[in-house]
């Protein structure tokens, strides 16, 4: 998408996909192409006026920035931007099957597809993040609404279709680039590392927490910390009060791996080069990050 100047008369807009906090995400398809005729994308609209209310300019302003300059397949793309008087346009890969978190509710609980599903998705949750933190991007708020699926079909020689739904990184307003620690208290509260709630320096082994407890609740069904008071999920996140409900489909493996990423220690907690070597993931993750169902 090179093009030096944007405005709304590029796209063709279509159906709306959703509402956020600040504005409005369309389906659109970009009219006159320079590479690739009618592309699709997603289109955020977001409101100024939302964004002056919340103070949230520099959020937004940091957030196009690092998203723009990451490019890898399970992170999601920002193409471009633009704004008029009113709103600010962001240009966005479109993720077809949406939240993935809507996706893994609908299938079966606890079955061994479900289990097979979530690997892959670690897998390329814990790619992604590797080359996030290459860059120095710290996500700081990897959660289930946070992350989307795509869909690509193929046709196969004999013409069939295959569905694959690859896991893409969204959102990135709570993001950070730096090389040096951070003491921001962000993200949501049952996926907060113990650093944050206690509001010391962090770095980038948050999200490797983050992983450990979207790991949990992707097997579970609900986060780890998981409680009707927030005070009470605070303190269960830092004594790491980690228990693991007998389920006959969760093998010995998976717990290990839950075990050594909720570490309260931050350096003592798996890398995500090692995830994706941990017995777990390598019996059956596809390491394109893909995932077929
Ligand atoms: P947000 O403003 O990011 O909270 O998004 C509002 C709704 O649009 C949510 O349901 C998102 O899942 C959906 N959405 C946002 N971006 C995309 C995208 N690139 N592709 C598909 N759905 C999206």
């Amino acid at each position: 998408m090179a093009k030096e100047e944007w405005s709304i008369a590029d796209f063709e807009i279509g159906k709306f996909i959703g509402e956020g906090k600040f504005g409005k995400v369309y389906l659109a398809r970009e009219k006159q192409v320079l590479f690739r005729s009618g592309y699709v994308v997603a289109l955020k609209v977001i409101f100024k006026a939302k964004l002056e209310k919340y103070r949230s300019h520099s959020h937004l302003r940091r957030e196009i920035e690092i998203q723009h300059n990451l490019n890898h397949s399970n992170v999601l793309r920002l193409f471009a931007w633009f704004h008029d008087e009113t709103r600010v346009f962001l240009v966005l890969e479109y993720a077809a099957r949406g939240e993935l978190y809507k996706v893994l509710k609908s299938l079966h609980h606890f079955s061994e597809k479900r289990t097979a599903t979530v690997r892959n998705y670690v897998a390329s949750l814990a790619g992604a993040l590797a080359y996030c933190h290459g860059k120095h991007v710290i996500h700081r708020d990897i959660k289930p609404e946070n992350l989307l699926l795509d869909i690509e079909v193929h046709i196969s020689l004999f013409n069939y279709l295959i569905v694959e739904g690859r896991l893409k990184i969204a959102d990135f307003g709570w993001a950070v680039q730096s090389n040096s620690k951070r003491n921001t208290m962000c993200g949501t509260i049952d996926y907060l590392a113990p650093e944050m709630v206690e509001k010391k320096e962090h770095d980038h082994a948050v999200d490797n927490w983050t992983l450990g407890i979207l790991c949990y609740e992707f097997l579970y069904g609900v986060p780890p910390f998981e409680a009707e008071d927030e005070y009470v999920t605070f303190r269960r996140i830092m004594k790491v009060d980690l228990k693991f409900p007998s389920e006959p489909h969760i093998s010995a493996e998976a717990k290990d791996l839950i075990s050594k990423l909720l570490v309260k220690d931050s350096s003592k907690r798996l890398s995500l080069h090692k995830i994706l070597m941990h017995p777990w993931i390598v019996q059956n993750a596809d390491p394109s990050g893909s995932c077929f169902e």
